[in-house]
């Protein structure tokens, strides 16, 4: 059985996440999506909240399973035989600091892990959660970028009731 994770932040899904999340699950046989709990970054959303709105995201994906780890990818990967990494490259941006991640991880697995690049659709090139939150945070339209009751909980966040 082909099996991949899909790590990251995921504060909050995106369509863009989601598109790679669709994209992947139809080339591997079973998807982990893993919710990264990561001290240093300050997330809008606990990571039992990004984990609920991935799995409500997903419901659709028979093969999709949302989980969450702390500590290194790789460690989590061998914990739960995985061998694939899938991420997501929209800009040259991502490019350097995801190739220089890709390939520690591949070094330090002792080459057990690989990475996976997805391309973005082009339709969600310029989403990021960052993009998304800071926009819903002046009470803007978010309706693009998220699922509406994705919207909702981050129009919440911000105390605005829409
Ligand atoms: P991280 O903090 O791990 O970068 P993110 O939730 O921001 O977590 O992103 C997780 C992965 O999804 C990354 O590989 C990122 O490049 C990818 N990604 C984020 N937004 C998009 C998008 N709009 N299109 C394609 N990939 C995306």
């Amino acid at each position: 059985m082909k099996a991949a994770v899909y790590p990251g932040s995921f504060d909050p899904v995106t369509y863009g996440h989601l598109d790679i999340i669709r994209r992947a699950a139809e080339i591997f046989d079973e998807l982990t999506v893993s919710v990264l709990n990561n001290k240093i970054k300050t997330p809008l959303f606990s990571v039992e909240e990004r984990v609920k709105m991935l799995e409500e995201a997903t419901r659709d994906l028979p093969n999709v399973r949302i989980d969450s780890f702390s500590g290194l990818l790789i460690d989590y990967a061998r914990k739960q035989d995985i061998h694939v990494a899938i991420r997501g490259l929209r800009a040259i941006t991502d490019f350097e600091y995801e190739l220089q991640i890709a390939q520690t991880n591949r070094k330090f697995s002792d080459g057990e892990l690989d990475t996976m690049f997805l391309t973005t659709s082009l339709e969600y090139a310029y989403l990021s959660s960052s993009t998304v939150k800071e926009i819903a945070s002046f009470n803007g339209d978010i309706s693009q970028c998220v699922p509406e009751f994705v919207a909702k909980s981050i129009y919440a966040k911000y105390g605005y009731d829409r």
